[in-house]
């Protein structure tokens, strides 16, 4: 079989498994059960999902649209991009603009805006920072550049391993350093639960981070609310909230594994300790909520030459993360919707964007204003 058979004959077999996982009669089968379970809860219950890209297919395929009217589906504060300080960002401006390092960044964070301006903005007042698609990417400019250059490092657990698999092997050359925003997402939903203003009465895992921190990261939510790893076809994230229901209506708090096609119990073991190797766990700063213990990870003390912040002694004296009038702060803990903020869509929109949740394709105000969420609200 030639090359180009085969690709067509995985295609075709990744678009039978598609179709599965959106299969319109399944879709209405579960709608009509979602609906019956509906009328044995509570008045009313609110699922949080925990991923950008969950919201994307709750938005996109209008799920929201099939739901009973006392189920309520809430983002929540999946988007890495909406949850990183300003502060990062005005680092990251400063060492471009005063000191002419190369900045590296996501597209994703290129036009989130910082306390005065973004980094795209910056670079029309002259710094020099480069989109690239991820850290390897960086590493193979940065290598042939030779110049003194940082790579901005945000992201949940999902994007940690590239970087700890380059620093772990030692393949980072001398003139790239790292800036370290991580942050992990099982410490910020514990968080959430304790906060008690918050209703969360069901939680749609996220998937992809579940690929790699596995099921038992999740445990320590048995026993407090229902809870579903879910994968991201419009029948998956279905069948997760059909999973919440049946657990409310039979008085359960278990954790599901409902993406058993990708996600293990112990997840990717061996990310997970090469992650260990080179993060150390710290408290960390989430734009808007304020700091969150052990919810961070930073650069291990044998790695701290890779550590931007070691490197180079910018002082950061005052950063803005939520600007007036933005909502964003409510709006990735669940407590308000987009159209709560009266600046949506009028001020603030995908093109001109004025808050984080507006930039990055995980942010929901974003998902809604591309994917008309904004027509959902009961
Ligand atoms: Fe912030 Fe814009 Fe969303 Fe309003 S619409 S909450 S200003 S990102």
């Amino acid at each position: 079989m030639s090359s180009s058979q085969g690709y067509v004959k995985r295609a075709l077999s990744l678009q039978k498994i598609l179709l599965k996982y959106r299969d319109p009669l399944l879709a209405r089968k579960l709608v009509d059960r979602i609906h019956d379970l509906s009328r044995r809860v509570d008045d009313k219950v609110v699922i949080m999902n925990f991923c950008g890209t969950h919201e994307h297919t709750i938005t996109y395929y209008g799920i929201r649209s099939l739901m009973p009217a006392n189920i309520e589906l809430v983002a929540g504060p999946g988007c890495p991009v909406c949850v990183t300080p300003s502060r990062i960002i005005d680092y990251a401006i400063k060492l471009a603009l005063d000191e002419g390092v190369i900045v590296y960044t996501y597209g994703d964070m290129y036009k989130v805006p910082g306390t005065k301006y973004s980094l795209a903005q910056a670079k029309s007042l002259g710094a020099n920072v480069r989109v690239v698609y991820g850290f390897n990417d960086a590493v193979k400019q940065a290598r042939s550049d030779r110049r003194e250059s940082v790579f901005v490092g945000v992201g949940f657990e999902t994007t940690m391993p590239t970087v700890a698999s380059q620093i772990y092997i030692g393949n980072v050359p001398e003139n790239l350093a790292i800036i370290p925003a991580y942050k992990l997402t099982p410490p910020i939903l514990k968080y959430m639960l304790g906060r008690g203003d918050i209703r969360i009465d069901g939680i749609i895992l996220p998937g992809h981070v579940s690929t790699i921190i596995g099921v038992e990261s999740w445990l320590f939510l048995e026993g407090i609310v229902p809870s579903v790893i879910s994968g991201f076809e419009p029948i998956d994230i279905l069948i997760s909230i059909y999973i919440i229901l049946k657990q409310l209506v039979n008085h359960e708090r278990r954790v599901i594994n409902q993406y058993r096609r990708v996600v293990q119990f112990k997840g990717n073991v061996k990310a997970r300790k090469i992650m260990s190797e080179v993060f150390n766990i710290v408290d960390a700063d989430w734009r808007g909520i304020g700091l969150v213990p052990k919810s961070g990870a930073t650069l291990a003390d044998r790695y701290s030459n890779l550590n931007a912040e070691m490197r180079y002694h910018v002082r950061i004296d005052k950063s803005i993360d939520v600007k007036p009038g933005c909502k964003c702060a409510d709006i990735v803990l669940g407590k308000a919707k987009p159209t709560d903020c009266p600046l949506f869509l009028k001020a603030c929109t995908p093109e001109r964007p004025y808050g984080p949740c507006m930039v990055s394709s995980e942010g929901t105000c974003h998902i809604w204003a591309k994917y008309g969420g904004y027509n959902e609200v009961k």
